[in-house]
Order: C-alpha cells, then sequence, then structure tokens
C-alpha cells in the first residue's frame, strides 16, 4: 500500500516535470513565432522605406507616372520576388494608378479586396507629418499577404502637398514560411485556415482585427523525451524511495505529499533562469556532475558545448537591454528546438549558454546541435522591430579521461570556445590537449607580428583590377604578405585574425594604407582599393588618419579606395554610415567586400553611399558551376547597376568568366586570369610612367 502510495506521488511529481518543460518549451516557441511573424511585417516596412523614401521615386510617381523608373524598379522587383511581389501605386485620391503582380501588370481593382485594411492602415500614417508607414497581414484572392504602405516622399526635395502611397506586399508562400520556419527553428511551420482548430498556433490578424490565417507548428514534448530516458533509473529509485516512504510515514501520506510538491516546484524556479525560461548554470553544474557520476568510467558518453553569442554586445549596446533581452529570449527558444529534448540546455552566463548531451552518441551530438546553431544564426535574427545579427563561437569537449571532473569538463568546453573565437569567430572547435599550447602559439604569432610592424618588415602588394571591356588594369588592390622568421611566408587569413583579436589591427591597418597611398603615389591614373578591418573603421579616429595620411602622402583622394566587409555595417549602422559619409566627404571610394557571402540585401545597401560592391569570389566560381549561381551573379550585377553601383568580380580565373560577367555588366575584374599580386616595384614599373597597358588575358 505504502509503495504504490509512493510510487503514485514519484510518478505525479516526475509528470509534473516533463509537463512543466514541455509547457516551458511550448511558451518559448508561440513567442518565436510571434517575433517571427512581426519581423517579417518590421522587414517589409524597412524594404518600403528603401523604396518610398527617395527622391527618384518621387520625381517618378507623381504628376505624369515616368514608366520606364516603374517598370525597371518596381516591376522588375515583384518579379525578382526577393523583396516583394505585389506593388501598388494609389494616388492622391487613394485612386488606383497601378499595380503590379509577378512581374506583370494587374487590371485595376484586382487588389479590391485588400482595400478596407489597407485604408485603416493609411489612416494610421496619413496623420503622420513626415514619412512614416505601416503593415499587416491581408487576405486577398491570391492568398495571404504581408503588406506595408506609406506615402512616397522626397529627401531632399520639398514635400508634396498631398500625398501618394505605395503600397509593397509579399505573398506568405512556401518559400516565405520555409524561411520563417529556418529563423525560429519551428518544425512543420505551416499556415492554416482562420479558426482552424489547432491549439498549436498563433493568428495572424489584419489591420481590421480580422483573423486571416494562422501559423501553426509541430510541437514536440521534450519533457517526455527527457523523462523516457530517465525511467529505467527512475523505476529503481521509485521502489527504493517508496519502501522508504512506506516503512517511514505510511500514515502521514498526504501531508508528505504536499511538502515534497512544494519543495519539488521550488526546486524548479531556483534552476530557471528567468528572463529565457531555460535551467541556469547551477542547474547545469548539477546535471553534468550527475551525468558524470552515471558515466561511471565508460569513455565518450558524456559531452558539453559550451556556446558564447558573437556580437551581443554591440545590439545591447547599440539597440538597447530590452532588445538584448529579446534576443536572449528568441535565441534560446531555437536552441531549445535544436536541442530537441535530446540535450540538456542552460543559459550559463549572460550571452552564454551550455547544453550537455549523454549517451554513447554524445559528442557526435553535440557537434550536430553545435553545426545547427551556427547555420541558424548564419542568417539575421527576427526580432520585434529590429532585425539582429549575431554569431556564436561554440566549444565542446568530450569526457575522454576517467580522471575529468564535471567542472574540468566544463572548463575545457570554454577554452575550445575560446580557441573558437580567436579564431575568427563564429565557429566550433572541439577541446583538444594541445589547445593551451595554441593559446601560446598565437600569443608568440601576435609578439613577432608587433617586431615586424615596428622594423617595417611587412610586404604590401598588389593585385591589378582590369576594365571587364578592354581588359585595362585601371586599379590594384593592396593585400598584405609577411614573411614570419623561421617559419616563412604566413597567409593573412591566418594572420589578419589573430592581429583583430591581439588588438594589433589598428596599427597594422594604418601601415597597409601609408604604404598604399605613398606606392600608388608614383602610378599613373590607377587607383589603389585597401582593405579595411571592421575594428580600424570602428575607431573614431579614422578619417582623421585617412585624412592625414592622404596629406602626408600627396595621394589624390579620388585614386583611393576602401574595402569594408559586410559585418560591421549590420552591427554597427549609424557608425557605419557615419564613417561612409565621411570618406566619401574626402572623395574616397568605398566599396563593400565579399558581397554575396553574408547577408547581402541590396535594398539594404541603398541605406549606404557606397561606390560599388566586390562580388567575392566564390560566387564567382558558384556562377561557373550551376545555374542558380549564374542567376544570383546576374541579379546582383542588374541591381547593382539600378543602384549605380560598380560591380568588381573577384577571382576571375577563366576568358570564360570573364566573358560572362562582362555580358552582365560587371565593369570590373580581379583574378589570376590577369594577374597574380605584384610588387610595388613591379607596379611602379608597369604603371608608373607608362601610363595604363592591356595584360594579355
Ligand atoms: P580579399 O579581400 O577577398 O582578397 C582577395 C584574396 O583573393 C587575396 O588573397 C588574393 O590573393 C586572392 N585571389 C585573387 N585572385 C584570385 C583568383 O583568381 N583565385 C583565387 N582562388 N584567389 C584569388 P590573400 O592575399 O591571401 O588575402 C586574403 C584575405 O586577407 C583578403 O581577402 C583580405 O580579407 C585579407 N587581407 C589581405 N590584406 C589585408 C590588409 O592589408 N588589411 C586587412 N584588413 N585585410 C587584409
Ligand atoms: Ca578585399
Ligand atoms: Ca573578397
Amino acid at each position: 500500500m505504502a509503495v504504490v502510495a509512493g510510487a503514485a506521488v514519484s510518478i505525479t511529481l516526475l509528470e509534473y516535470m516533463a509537463r512543466e518543460v514541455t509547457r516551458i518549451d511550448h511558451g518559448v516557441r508561440t513567442r518565436a513565432a510571434s517575433a517571427g511573424a512581426a519581423a517579417l511585417l518590421t522587414r517589409l516596412t524597412e524594404t518600403h522605406a528603401d523604396y518610398a523614401r527617395w527622391d527618384e521615386a518621387y520625381l517618378a510617381l507623381y504628376g505624369e507616372l515616368d514608366q520606364d523608373f516603374i517598370q525597371s524598379n518596381l516591376a522588375l522587383t515583384t518579379g525578382l520576388g526577393n523583396l516583394y511581389d505585389f506593388a501598388m501605386l494609389l494616388d492622391e485620391g487613394h485612386g488606383e494608378a497601378f499595380a503590379f503582380r509577378g512581374g506583370l501588370p494587374l487590371p485595376t481593382g484586382s487588389a479590391d479586396a485588400m482595400r478596407g485594411p489597407l485604408e485603416r492602415l493609411i489612416a494610421g500614417v496619413a496623420a503622420e507629418p513626415d514619412y512614416s508607414n505601416a503593415a499587416g497581414f491581408v487576405a486577398a484572392p491570391a492568398g495571404i499577404y504581408a503588406v506595408a504602405v506609406g506615402p512616397v516622399v522626397p529627401v531632399g526635395l520639398p514635400m508634396p502637398e498631398s500625398e501618394r502611397f505605395l503600397v509593397i506586399g509579399k505573398a506568405l508562400d512556401q518559400g516565405v514560411i520555409a524561411r520563417l520556419a529556418d529563423e525560429t527553428v519551428l518544425s512543420g511551420l505551416r499556415l492554416l485556415p482562420p479558426g482552424a482548430a489547432n491549439p498549436i498556433a498563433v493568428p495572424l490578424v489584419d489591420p481590421l482585427g480580422t483573423e486571416v490565417a494562422r501559423l501553426a507548428w509541430t510541437q514536440p514534448d521534450p519533457g517526455h523525451v527527457a523523462l523516457a530516458k530517465v525511467w529505467p533509473v527512475t523505476v529503481v529509485s521509485i521502489g527504493l524511495l517508496a519502501l522508504l516512504i512506506g516503512y517511514l510515514v505510511s500514515s502521514a501520506l498526504r501531508s508528505l505529499r504536499e511538502a515534497a510538491e512544494g519543495e519539488q516546484q521550488a526546486r524548479v524556479s531556483a534552476d530557471l533562469d528567468p528572463l529565457s525560461g531555460l535551467a541556469n548554470r547551477r542547474a547545469f553544474r548539477d546535471r553534468l556532475d550527475e551525468a558524470v557520476a552515471r558515466a561511471d568510467g565508460s569513455l565518450h558518453t558524456v559531452a558539453v558545448a559550451y556556446v558564447d553569442l558573437d556580437g551581443f554586445k554591440e545590439v545591447n549596446d547599440t539597440q538597447g537591454h530590452e532588445t538584448g533581452d529579446r534576443l536572449i529570449c528568441v535565441v534560446a527558444a531555437s536552441f531549445q528546438s535544436i536541442a530537441d529534448g535530446r540535450g540538456f540546455l542552460a543559459r550559463v552566463g549572460g550571452d552564454e549558454f551550455a547544453l550537455l548531451f549523454e549517451g554513447p552518441d554524445a559528442a557526435a551530438e553535440a557537434s550536430k546541435a553545435a553545426r545547427r546553431i551556427l547555420d541558424h544564426l548564419s542568417r539575421p535574427l527576427a526580432l520585434v522591430g529590429h532585425v539582429a545579427n549575431v554569431g556564436a563561437s561554440i566549444g565542446i569537449s568530450v569526457l575522454d579521461d576517467r580522471t575529468l571532473s564535471g567542472e574540468e569538463l566544463l572548463r575545457r568546453a570554454d577554452v575550445a570556445m575560446y580557441m573558437a573565437k580567436e579564431n575568427g569567430r563564429h565557429r566550433l572547435s572541439v577541446y583538444r590537449r594541445t589547445m593551451d599550447a595554441e593559446k601560446r602559439e598565437r600569443a608568440a604569432i601576435a609578439a613577432d607580428l608587433r617586431a615586424a610592424l615596428v622594423a617595417g618588415r611587412l610586404e604590401v602588394v598588389y593585385q591589378p583590377i582590369a576594365d571587364s571591356a578592354t581588359h585595362e588594369i585601371i586599379g590594384a588592390e593592396a593585400l598584405i604578405r609577411w614573411s614570419r622568421p623561421g617559419y616563412g611566408e604566413m597567409a593573412p587569413d591566418h594572420f589578419i585574425p589573430i592581429a583583430e583579436a591581439s588588438g594589433l589591427i589598428g596599427e597594422l591597418g594604418t601601415y597597409v594604407l601609408r604604404r598604399a597611398c605613398a606606392d600608388a603615389g608614383r602610378w599613373k591614373d590607377v587607383f589603389v582599393s585597401v582593405n579595411v578591418s571592421p575594428a580600424q573603421f570602428r575607431d573614431g579616429r579614422f578619417g582623421t588618419l585617412v585624412a592625414t595620411i592622404i596629406a602626408e602622402t600627396g595621394l589624390d583622394p579620388r585614386r583611393l579606395a576602401l574595402e569594408v566587409t559586410e559585418t560591421y555595417l549590420i552591427n554597427y549602422p549609424e557608425e557605419a554610415r557615419r564613417a561612409i559619409d565621411g570618406m566619401r566627404a574626402l572623395g574616397i571610394a568605398v566599396a563593400l567586400d565579399d558581397f554575396g557571402t553574408g547577408y547581402s540585401s541590396l535594398s539594404y545597401l541603398r541605406q549606404f553611399t557606397f561606390d560599388g560592391l566586390k562580388l567575392d569570389r566564390h560566387m564567382v566560381e558558384e556562377m561557373s558551376e550551376s545555374e542558380g549561381g549564374l542567376r544570383f551573379v546576374e541579379a546582383t550585377i542588374a541591381m547593382a547597376s539600378a543602384l549605380r553601383l560598380s560591380v568588381t568580380a573577384e577571382g576571375v580565373e577563366t576568358a570564360e568568366q570573364a566573358a560572362v560577367l562582362h555580358r552582365a555588366g560587371c565593369q570590373r575584374l580581379q583574378g589570376y586570369l590577369f594577374s597574380q599580386a605584384l610588387s610595388a616595384n613591379e607596379m611602379r614599373r608597369l604603371h608608373g610612367d607608362t601610363g595604363p597597358i592591356a595584360l594579355s588575358a
């Protein structure tokens, strides 16, 4: 009798815990789904601002309509469908001036079904004195759409007396839902009709408050998955516990049950991180110690993944703590889905998470989860009102020694995480015993690099850039070269990250910039393009430094170009805009480097006054390999030209690539087909006094 009652209590408690875990998991997923839907609208309003707050749009869309502009901007984009697939202009009386969907004009009145909700959105924005826009979900005969609406207004010209409204829309088709599923890591994400009887869903309502659809997903049951795992152990413990209970307090069962329940509940909250709803560091340490004890000397059955977010501090500093908190919640939710009941997830620090895996596949599961986390964070995250970009550095340690404690396992995962960060962030590294030595090695490289800088032993070489039509050399990119004493030539991809991590990059960058400007001063009509690391660009004194070097070397600033990478822009849009504008004011061109590797949205590029972009060499490679790669390159070049950005293709190795790129409208080519990097002397010999010549290619 006592045994049965004791077992019943324990089962009840475990069942309660399992349900609680699943309930928390459902809560996080619901938040992720709502945040994902909201971010979809935010992105659309950002795109709207790009197109509607624009002098050229203003000139083209008021008075007599400029059909060329409409065709090559609005209609073309609805055809490409990546930003929006529906565009409509409403005139001063809100009459339909034109509408396009999928690149084709729509007959007047086709969008009448969404008129009511649209008017409600317009009423909200029309009251605002300056530009503002609004977005919502609407039902149209063609399906459910996310739409954004706002007036078309100039930036540098006087405001119109009466406004015209641009409406853009994106169908919530399979592609959009798939992307949302990726961003939120919700599996089985799908749209259901309004009112569908599915409790695992969030409703999408239009601006009039009418539900137009629901966003549903497949809710796993992590609590019971975990419960099933501990079941064998539990059965034995239950037996013992129940016996004990039976012996001691068979008469006081009822009060004991209450006490036990209360204690468990208290434990649940002491072990929970209130912000994310995940387990906290303390709970993680307990679980880890238990796991190590359970492993009882059998190796490779416990693995820890230590995850540290890259760029979280920047989000927190630039977008505020509230956004930072939201980011933690969204990230926690997605990690939870990734762990999916197989790993134990905890938030162990401000922007640090840890995952614990047990069983014969522990190591494999840990690295699989880590890769999914990296993959997930490689896309911008959907936050309400914001899109944030963070990455993660992940370290993994495995129980591979009988003497390891839980504490040592966690320390090793932390060391491995540190190495991942040192190696350039947003990557995974597995703890190796050699890592301590590696840490020392990196410190030695940094010391040697510092010495080389002081002694002026770093070389700068120049890789020519050709005009795609004439194959004449019109410029060159400065690339650093270092021969480390006793080791030989070391690739910049290897030591630049060490310079960045050790704070040497500022000095190194200044060195290259000064050398490049001095060398280019002796060339004739050929520009020089210098790579600038994010840390240099971020330094408030960078503008002054560049101006000083220009003055010192006497180089015409119009013959200097800078190359910056995307990560910086995303994390610090305001600072980046200011820095770029500052350079432009000096007459220096600024190009976006490595385009196509990260989050490359051209509409987003319009926020910055770039002169050009450099198509990453992997895109050029892919262009030759797949139809999709070619289309991406073609569309990029077409849209870049619409934004009046010059395009330089990197890594051009074959005559065929050069021909295809030229046909697609790419103006500049760089790669081994034309030339490897040349020394300053060779550059001077070829482009010094003789003027531009064509290399054989
Ligand atoms: P990046 O800016 O993408 O530079 C182009 C890289 O592609 C160079 O490698 C160049 O040698 C290589 N490359 C050029 N043509 C071809 C080709 O046809 N095929 C292939 N496969 N590769 C080609 P490098 O010199 O090893 O530089 C690597 C990276 O190091 C650069 O990538 C840049 O991000 C960084 N870097 C180099 N010099 C500097 C510098 O002075 N400052 C900073 N901050 N970074 C630098
Ligand atoms: Ca570059
Ligand atoms: Ca590049």
